[in-house]
């Protein structure tokens, strides 16, 4: 069973690939990258950039189909480095999230993404002994749950499209110079593979018969794909032939299926009128 921890400067065992990606950071879209980090152009006129939001990777995710999840607070090395969060800067993730997807052309529904902020322990001993008192934690909420209060969105409005400390980074800073320890976590932002006929995606994609995932706009109009490590822009041209690929490959499957259907009919009818015939 995967665990659901992580131990601090361990190194996990999964590498980045078509279908992982580390990140150091939390810039979630395009507006909350540092000036400092946005494009620059060199003397030789190319331009470099020091860091890529994670809406670009989660983009290409979804457009590949594939799905996929990215690792806040894991570096390139596959070391555990952690991202500390208090509960209000967890949700400003989450909003952050819900606003990204919002303004993707067209807009990500809900069930395709989940986002889980999973602790960081500093070893193994610690870890046994806080997840076994976590478990006896939730019994007891889950005991006193009677006076339960829905959850009615946040008291104060974050700053969700802004490259500036939020009002939650700042109370995060005062809280941690007063001696305050903030929880430290690996954040998974986990992409669902696109289900043709799954009962959430049926309808949704693009053709009627083919479903076929929907290609979507990032916030600043580019569509991404994932080729291996890397996320590349397509333009119309690439999304034309790709539309055409996927469309005659989903198209076989279903006349595969189809011919299928039609020699087990042939031979439950060829079955029945032999015993008609014998009878
Ligand atoms: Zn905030």
């Amino acid at each position: 069973m995967k665990k659901n921890y992580y131990i601090q400067d361990q190194i996990v065992q999964i590498r980045e690939d078509h279908c992982n990606e580390f990140k150091g950071h939390k810039n979630i879209s395009a507006d909350n990258l540092p000036p400092h980090t946005k494009k620059k152009k060199t003397k030789y006129g190319s331009e470099t950039t020091s860091r890529r939001a994670i809406s670009r990777t989660l983009n290409s995710f979804l457009n590949t189909g594939n799905g996929g999840t990215v690792y806040l607070g894991i570096l390139d090395n596959g070391k555990v480095n952690g991202i500390t969060l208090t509960e209000y800067q967890k949700e400003h993730i989450e909003l952050g999230l819900i606003d990204l997807f919002g303004r993707y052309k067209p807009p990500v529904k809900r069930h395709r993404y989940t986002v889980k902020f999973v602790q960081i322990y500093k070893d193994e001993k610690e870890a046994e002994e806080c997840e076994k008192k976590n478990a006896e934690n939730k019994n007891i909420t889950e005991l006193e749950s009677n006076d339960y209060t829905p959850y009615t969105g946040p008291k104060t409005e974050h700053d969700l499209r802004s490259s500036k400390h939020c009002w939650c980074d700042k109370d995060a800073i005062s809280s941690s110079n007063t001696g305050n320890e903030i929880t430290s976590y690996i954040v998974e932002i986990k992409i669902y593979k696109w289900d043709h006929d799954g009962i959430l995606d049926k309808n949704d994609g693009i053709g009627e018969y083919v479903n076929i995932h929907p290609i979507y706009e990032d916030e600043e109009g580019n569509s991404y794909f994932r080729r291996e490590v890397s996320q590349i822009s397509y333009n119309i041209c690439d999304l034309e032939r790709l539309a055409r690929y996927e469309t005659e490959k989903r198209c076989k499957d279903i006349i595969y299926n189809l011919e299928e259907d039609i020699k087990r009919l042939e031979s439950l009818l060829k079955c029945e009128t032999v015993e008609k015939k014998s009878s």
